[in-house]
């Protein structure tokens, strides 16, 4: 449910100087009572607003699940993205897992000479990266690295709940965000598990 502008301005006074009668709401706001009646109604059914008899409007200090429902829906990627932990596909493993400590990251995108997305490296390929008989010290990413066309991407004005969707249902722990304008699958930024636990935490407080 979207708040009408006089409903916002009567949100904004009673928040302000609530407990406050119906009266003085219409006063500062130089309308009638009556002329307020339905947009009280809306805002008390709503949730927004409690009324005591002889004492006013309060603010209730919750938030309609609706209006919270609207709020996560409305969320695109560019709002909540990280920055990208980038290397070059050549990378060596070695490299690779020190770049994964120091950058305190859990995925690392790699790019070929033209800066193109070529392949994504997690914690668990690098492990395996080590398990096997390569000399770490000079086998590529590359080798390891799940690779074109299996990464799964989105772009800034995706929507969070869209991204969010793909992390669960390919279980994965990040999704490089592409520039939708550039020819080339340039990455611009990051979605991750942890992104995603802060709005949570973020729209609680
Ligand atoms: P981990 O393997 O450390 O648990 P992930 O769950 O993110 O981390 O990775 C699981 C597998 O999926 C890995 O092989 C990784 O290369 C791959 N992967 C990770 N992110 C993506 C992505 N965005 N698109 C496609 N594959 C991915």
């Amino acid at each position: 449910m979207e708040l009408n502008s006089r409903q916002e301005k009567i949100l904004k006074i009673v928040k302000q100087h609530g407990p406050i009668t119906g009266s003085k709401i219409a006063e500062q706001l130089s309308l009638t009572r009556a002329t307020l009646r339905p947009d009280l109604a809306i805002l008390t059914m709503s949730g927004y607003l409690d009324a005591r008899p002889r004492v006013g409007y309060f603010y209730t200090g919750k938030e309609p699940a609706e209006v919270l429902t609207n709020k996560i829906r409305n969320i695109l990627v560019r709002d909540v993205q990280s920055l990208p932990i980038v290397i070059k596909e050549d990378t060596s493993i070695y490299e690779a897992i020190v770049k994964m400590f120091l950058e305190d990251v859990g995925t690392l995108y790699a790019i070929d000479e033209d800066k193109d997305l070529v392949g994504v490296i997690s914690r668990k390929d690098l492990l395996k990266g080590t398990m096997g008989k390569n000399d770490i010290e000079r086998a590529p990413v590359s080798i390891i690295m799940t690779r074109r066309p299996h990464i799964t991407t989105c772009y800034p004005n995706d929507l969070l709940i869209y991204a969010a969707n793909q992390l669960i249902e390919k279980q994965i722990d990040s999704i490089p965000v592409i520039d939708k304008d550039a020819d080339k699958d340039i990455v611009i930024g990051r979605i991750t598990k942890t992104n995603i636990t802060k709005v949570f935490v973020n729209l609680m407080e």
